[in-house]
């Protein structure tokens, strides 16, 4: 009998292409502690780079430490276990004039880097997670896509399931029509989760200041934007799950002490409107 059958899984795995892609899409639902624990966020692209301030760097070294150590402050401050893989990102492998970083299709066939696959499987079958969650790709973002792609490879028959959550800032950048299109590319039958940050939004704004080499005043704007839009006065990150969940919502996700939350209400953006 295998883990998977055993019933032994335990707590969550956060796939994240970069170091900043989970603090910036799902750091509310991180900060409200709801997530079955223990908590492992894997970060794979480490290897950058990139900086917000003076764009790509010749000493992806140096580039790479400071964001290992931006990563390493936002996993202690959310309390959560960090595996920080430097796996080459995009701009690496790709090169100046880095056009080729964002790819013109949602169905792009990039290769996995070599070993990816194998070393995020074995993560997996070490951790035994009762749910994964990875990023829809929204925006293209050839890395991003790539990650989307891996959860197809790690979650066979729907074990451990998978839940997208949808990459900020870029899903601030589109309309609601091509976020909507882009899920259906991604997956059939995803179900929309509308998770409540009303309490958490100040601290996800504040542990998105971890990241200074990323994310400054101007992204922290769009995604405080982002979380208020569908419903004035409110916040919210918007997860999709892969399995249907009968009005339980998260529920198969989280942990014990939460598991009352549910109204069963916020599922669908009908009803909050
Ligand atoms: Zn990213």
């Amino acid at each position: 009998m295998s883990v998977e059958t055993s019933g032994l899984q335990k707590g969550t795995i956060i796939l994240s292409p970069h170091a900043d892609d989970a603090a910036l899409s799902i750091g509310g639902i991180l900060c409200k502690r709801v997530l079955e624990e223990p908590v492992t966020l894997v970060t794979i692209f480490g290897r950058s780079n990139y900086r917000r301030d003076s764009s790509f760097q010749s000493d992806w070294k140096m580039v790479t430490e400071t964001r290992r150590h931006e990563d390493l402050a936002f996993a202690d401050s959310v309390k959560i276990n960090l595996e920080y893989l430097e796996f080459p990102e995009a701009s690496l492998r790709f090169g100046p004039p880095f056009d080729e970083i964002f790819s013109p299709r949602i169905d792009t066939k990039d290769n996995f880097p070599t070993d990816l696959l194998a070393v995020i499987k074995r993560i997996i079958d070490n951790t035994a997670p009762k749910s994964i969650f990875a990023p829809l790709g929204i925006g293209r973002h050839r890395d991003h896509l790539i990650v989307s792609r891996l959860s197809y490879e790690l979650a066979t028959l729907g074990i451990p399931p998978v839940v997208y959550y949808e990459d900020l800032p870029y899903a601030a950048y589109v309309s609601e029509n091509e976020i909507l299109q882009h899920v259906s590319c991604v997956r059939s039958a995803l179900t929309p989760v509308y998770v409540p940050i009303n309490h958490e939004l100040s601290s996800k704004l504040t542990n998105l200041r971890s990241y200074k080499s990323q994310i400054g005043e101007f992204e922290s704007g769009i995604v405080e934007y982002y979380a208020s839009h569908w419903r004035s006065g409110h916040f919210y990150e918007r997860v999709w799950a892969s399995i249907p969940l009968a009005g339980t919502d998260l529920q198969p996700f989280l942990n014990d002490e939460y598991k009352d939350w549910h109204s069963g209400k916020n599922s669908r953006l009908d009803s909050l409107k």
